[in-house]
């Protein structure tokens, strides 16, 4: 009971940013880049291993942006020239020239080299075909359900390869499903796609946008487990779902990616303890509100040791409990 885990990214070194950097320039080959990549996934993976998470992550240290790192192994998208976004941020933004094809597996290589690494679990990560849909330009599909689902078929064959190369946990971000309230149905259209006939456990990610306003509309989509920020919206979340019972595993993040302060042991079981008036323990997965790479090294773990030991003593207390009664 109450599974620690996290979203996905971890905070990539300056080492590791100037790299990319300077392969884009021309400045270094891929192989250099690729070895260094190597060197901090085994970081990460031994990192959490010694935090004691039991859900590990890649940590991502390959991945620039979320969306346009898939555009790059999928057929049918060109990546465009800098756009910028979110005030003062930069990015390179996919554009569908034509049908967008699933051609070759895209993260199934890095899964399997975390998954070496280490016994516990790796969850294989992928981005939502309706976050990939919003977050790109359209110069080839006559609408945007189109383009969605067109990028669900390609996102349900990566789920079948990550699937047979042994991935227990499959999670398909989506966090722009909370962003667009009319085109949530769409957003479900593309999850039963991308998840149909897939035995094992899914989950997705949903971040920023109005919560209160997709759900609980969201819990039709078509995974086991959706994973929220709890923290950062001082678990304004949990009034709603006091109204209509969440009916799926949740992901119950309780410690703040925006802010570098470090939750407190204490602090952390209250959340913990918040969350247990309204989910089972065994459907209780514990983690950070959204990926750490914004966060400082020391800060994101930090911030994980506080959170896997305040799981350590909520487990006790609920072991204890079980015991009397
Ligand atoms: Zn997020």
């Amino acid at each position: 009971m109450l599974k620690t885990t996290t979203v996905g990214s971890f905070p990539k070194s300056e080492e590791l940013k100037s790299a990319r950097a300077k392969v884009r320039r021309g400045q270094m080959d891929r192989a250099h880049l690729r070895s260094l990549e190597e060197q901090a996934t085994r970081d990460w993976i031994r990192i959490q291993e010694e935090i004691g998470l039991d859900i590990l992550v890649d940590g991502e240290q390959y991945r620039g942006d979320m969306a346009t790192y898939f555009a790059e192994h999928l057929e049918g998208f060109t990546i465009s020239s800098l756009v910028r976004s979110y005030g003062n941020r930069y990015y390179r933004k996919p554009i569908a020239v034509e049908a967008i094809r699933w051609t070759r597996p895209i993260t199934v290589e890095w899964f399997t080299f975390a998954q070496k690494l280490t016994q516990k679990p790796v969850k294989g990560m992928l981005t939502g075909p309706y976050t990939m849909m919003d977050w790109s330009f359209d110069e080839n599909y006559p609408n945007r359900r189109a383009f969605c689902l067109d990028l669900a078929r390609a996102i349900h064959e990566e789920v079948k390869a990550l699937e047979a190369a042994g991935a227990k946990f499959i999670q398909i971000d989506e966090p722009a499903v909370s962003t667009r309230v009319e085109e949530v149905e769409l957003a479900i259209e593309a999850m039963k796609i991308c998840t149909k006939g897939v035995r094992v456990q899914t989950g997705t990610h949903i971040c920023y946008g109005d919560f209160e306003k997709v759900y609980p509309k969201i819990l039709n989509l078509a995974v086991d487990q959706i994973d929220l920020e709890f923290t950062n919206s001082n678990f304004a979340l949990l009034g709603l779902i006091r109204k209509v019972p969440f009916t799926k595993e949740v992901g119950f993040g309780v410690v703040d990616v925006h802010s570098h302060r470090v939750e407190t042991v204490e602090e952390i079981k209250q959340s913990i303890r918040r969350g247990l008036e309204l989910f089972e323990p065994s459907k209780l997965y514990v983690d950070p509100d959204c990926g750490l790479k914004t966060r400082l090294k020391e800060e994101a773990i930090a911030k994980l040791i506080n959170m896997v030991a305040a799981v350590r003593e909520v487990r006790k207390e609920l072991g204890a409990q079980t015991v009397r009664s």
